[in-house]
């Protein structure tokens, strides 16, 4: 098997970092490299940088040499709202962003600067990492820091399905329900489109997901073809749901999937 040269963005963040310390694992079928902004972080999650290329992605070109070579780019940066201060009693919290870090800057430019460069550089999939949410404009998130967060990232969705239809590269464009700091491979995974999921999720179950199970959607969608030129939603049957079939083979729930957005 032909290794393959992976890049990770946000492998400093929750997901990134899974999934970069999967990739790692199988040095006999990913030659892996994460993407971030500090050294620091880089060291303290992963004891060493030796692994990383340390960049913005909001100036596209410090990603110039970490994408050299590459064959496949995840993408799982985001813009992180953050509480202003604590709020007074019975006053709800208000958000911002970091000073440039606006999801417009980072959710949409930024992507769209990973896009552009990964294509230039000759990268032939890539893994985007998104969120559930987004064709619902009045939905709370949105309105956190007046981000439009969910908007900016469907937005960079569809620029990555249009690049993908002009260059070549294939894309799959996983889309999360509620990240959850909860153990991966124990749940049923279940697939979806245009937010369905959200309101009409069986059983009522909550539309939410570990996030080590993303990292291995992730990881299951670069080796599968079936994961190619898709868009879906994703969120996880509950532990110990009486209905569950834990979710092992991936490529049965990759064949669910559909292409665009
Ligand atoms: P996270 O921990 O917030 O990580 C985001 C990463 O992006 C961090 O590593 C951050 O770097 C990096 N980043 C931000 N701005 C950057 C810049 N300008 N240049 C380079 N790197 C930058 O992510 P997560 O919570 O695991 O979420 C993963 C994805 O799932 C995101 O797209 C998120 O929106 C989506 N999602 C989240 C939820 C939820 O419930 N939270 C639900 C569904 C989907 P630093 O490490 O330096 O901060």
């Amino acid at each position: 098997m032909a290794l393959k040269q992976v890049l990770v963005t946000g492998a400093t963040g929750r997901t990134g970092a899974l999934v970069l310390q999967k990739l790692l694992q199988h040095p006999e079928e990913f030659n892996a490299f994460g993407f971030a902004r500090s050294q620091a972080k880089a060291q303290d999650l992963f004891g060493s940088v030796d692994r990383f290329f340390f960049g913005d992605i909001t100036a596209k070109d410090t990603l110039t040499a970490a994408l050299e070579g590459c064959h496949c780019l995840v993408i799982l940066t985001s813009a992180t709202p953050r509480m202003k201060a604590p709020p007074a009693p019975g006053e709800r919290p208000e958000f911002e962003f970091e000073p440039g870090g606006m999801p417009e800057a980072v959710d949409y430019q930024g992507q769209i600067n990973q896009i552009d460069a990964a294509i230039a550089a000759g990268v032939q999939h890539i893994v985007l990492v998104g969120s559930m949410g987004g064709t619902q404009e009045n939905h709370p998130l949105n309105k956190l820091g007046q981000g439009n967060i969910l908007i900016w990232k469907r937005k960079a969705e569809a620029y990555l399905i249009d690049a993908g239809i002009g260059s070549g590269v294939d894309y799959t464009i996983i889309r999360a329900g509620g990240l959850l700091d909860q153990p991966g491979g124990v749940r049923e995974l279940l697939v979806g489109k245009d937010d369905v999921l959200l309101t009409q999720a069986p059983n009522g179950i909550a539309p939410s997901i570990p996030r080590a199970d993303v990292a291995e959607v992730v990881v299951q969608a670069l080796r599968c073809p079936t994961a190619k030129n898709k868009a879906f939603d994703v969120i996880s049957k509950p532990e110990n749901d009486a209905t569950a079939i834990v979710t092992t083979d991936f490529a049965p729930l990759f064949a669910q999937t559909t292409p665009d957005l």
